[in-house]
């Protein structure tokens, strides 16, 4: 018997985050020049706690008046922060990173309850990585002539940033911290299900005192960012989140001389060789695909079994699957927690719709799903092919295709075979084919036995339709600049 279904018989106890520390107003106005102002709109809308549908808090959603003022102060600020000596510029973002540490469990807490994912990765992975993302760029401000020798970098001026639901704090920090090291201003809108640790950093941001109107944060749905898009004096749109969106934007700014990164949607590869540690590549498989509910851009959402391995390594991959704990995001025994909303919930169930017509196996671990609050349990489908939909199309969930091959070039084939080219995983012992498939895959990362794995220093994009442009590392930098 497997050493992994002794685990089954196992029964956690409750292991409940406590909330009681946490403070949220009812009501969040925008924070513009350094305050938090009424929207010019009036309006507020409800976010949700997508594991128990109750409002959280209601937040201002910002019109075009409200995104003029936004901008307008960006560009007052850019005029003084863009002169700066950049070593006090660095000092200011070196001081948020340490803030966003002091109270990284009220944000690890505020993130899962907006957002559903599980406290173990809003406490491991998002908040660390987004302290990490300040700290690393906070370095930088003082050095970037040297990154870029016998060049004249300058900043561009005020920067448009419009990031997705997966990860709300991280994707700020993301966008953030190289654009004001850089000396930009910066303009940020939040996706409207997760807008709560954006504004929460924003209460950070006044703290810090850094100067008013470098960063504001306007929320609001698809229209507010449209309008950022669109505004005549953002000199940058750095957008993270749908390919459609993103081609709306790209299709928009034809023309216009406006500096772009689009981070956008993926459909990742993830190849397991007959030599791999078979163990640790489930292992690595599951993380792939179920990290954050699936809810990855970079998700090792297509996996590729070679011939010989493969009933061993799905007979692994089940019970794995059968071990994963989905429920309560505050409970730190929780493997997979909520979906991110009832519009994403719809949409991966059309999906599990579409790979059962088109003739696929399905396979769903039996677990307790809670009554309230938006769950998929953990999905995997077998005897699928290249042309199936859930092979092609991003699905956003804890939805696994399993497709095999012989040959190294099958697969090679067939990785690419796809209109993305964000990430893909490799799993063998031999250094050889790892060079080999780097190389070969069209991928902006490409991950060797292990995955999702992140780094301040390392960039991070794609090719094709899953985007223009890198963030992370020295690249993330350049993003920000011209060279005169
Ligand atoms: P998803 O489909 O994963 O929700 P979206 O691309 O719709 O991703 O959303 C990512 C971000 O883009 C969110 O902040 C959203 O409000 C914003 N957004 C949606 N539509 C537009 C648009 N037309 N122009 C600019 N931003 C938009």
């Amino acid at each position: 018997m497997n050493r992994l279904n002794i685990n089954k018989k196992w029964d956690y106890s409750d292991a409940l985050e406590a909330t009681d520390h946490i403070i949220l107003k009812e009501k969040y106005d925008l924070f513009i020049n350094g305050e938090f102002v009424k929207p010019n709109s009036e309006k507020y809308f409800d976010t949700i706690n997508p594991a128990t549908d109750e409002i959280i808090a209601r937040v201002a959603g910002a019109n075009k008046k409200d995104v003029d003022f936004a901008v307008d102060s960006a560009r007052r600020a850019f005029k003084s922060w863009s002169k700066i000596k950049a070593k006090d510029r660095g000092k200011y973002i070196f001081r948020i990173a340490r803030m966003i540490q002091e109270r990284a469990k009220e944000f690890a807490v505020i993130e899962s309850m907006d957002g559903g994912k599980p406290i173990r990765e809003s406490r491991d992975i998002d908040i660390p990585l987004a302290a990490n993302h300040f700290f690393y760029y906070a370095g930088w401000a003082d050095k970037i002539e040297y990154a870029f020798p016998n060049k004249t970098p300058k900043p561009l001026g005020v920067a448009g940033q419009i990031i997705p639901w997966n990860f709300p704090l991280l994707m700020a920090a993301w966008k953030i911290a190289p654009a004001i090291a850089c000396g930009n201003t910066v303009v940020l809108k939040p996706a409207e299900t997760t807008s709560l640790t954006a504004l929460k950093l924003a209460e950070i941001i006044q703290e810090s005192g850094l100067p008013k109107g470098v960063v504001n944060i306007v929320t609001g749905a698809g229209q507010t960012g449209a309008e950022i898009v669109n505004h005549p004096d953002v000199n940058k749109i750095a957008f993270t989140g749908s390919t459609a969106v993103g081609k709306l934007i790209e299709r928009s700014l034809a023309g216009i001389e406006k500096k772009t990164t689009l981070e956008l949607g993926g459909k990742g590869a993830n190849i397991i060789f007959e030599d791999a540690a078979i163990d640790q590549a489930v292992e690595g498989i599951i993380n792939a695909i179920f990290l954050n509910q699936g809810h990855v851009c970079c998700a090792g959402s297509r996996l590729f079994i070679q011939e010989s391995i493969v009933n061993t390594v799905i007979e692994k991959l089940k019970d794995r699957m059968s071990s994963l704990v989905v429920g309560d995001p505050l409970d730190k025994n929780t493997d997979i927690g909520a979906i991110n909303s009832k519009e994403q919930l719809a949409t991966i169930n059309k999906y599990i719709q579409i790979g059962k017509q088109e003739g696929g196996e399905i396979y769903q671990s039996k677990c307790n799903i809670p009554k309230k609050g938006n769950w998929c349990p953990p999905t995997l489908f077998l005897n699928v092919s290249q042309s199936h939909a859930i092979v092609q199309e991003e699905i956003f969930g804890p939805v696994l295709t399993i497709q095999t091959f012989r040959t190294i070039n099958e697969v090679i084939e067939k990785a690419n075979n796809t209109p993305f080219g964000l990430s893909a995983g490799v799993w063998t012992e031999k250094g050889s084919k790892i060079f080999k498939l780097t190389q070969a895959l069209n991928a902006g990362v490409v991950w060797a036995n292990t995955y999702n794995k992140f780094d301040p220093a390392s960039p991070f994009g794609g090719f094709k339709e899953s985007g223009i442009g890198r963030e992370g590392g020295l690249h993330g930098l350049k993003a920000y600049l011209k060279f005169e």
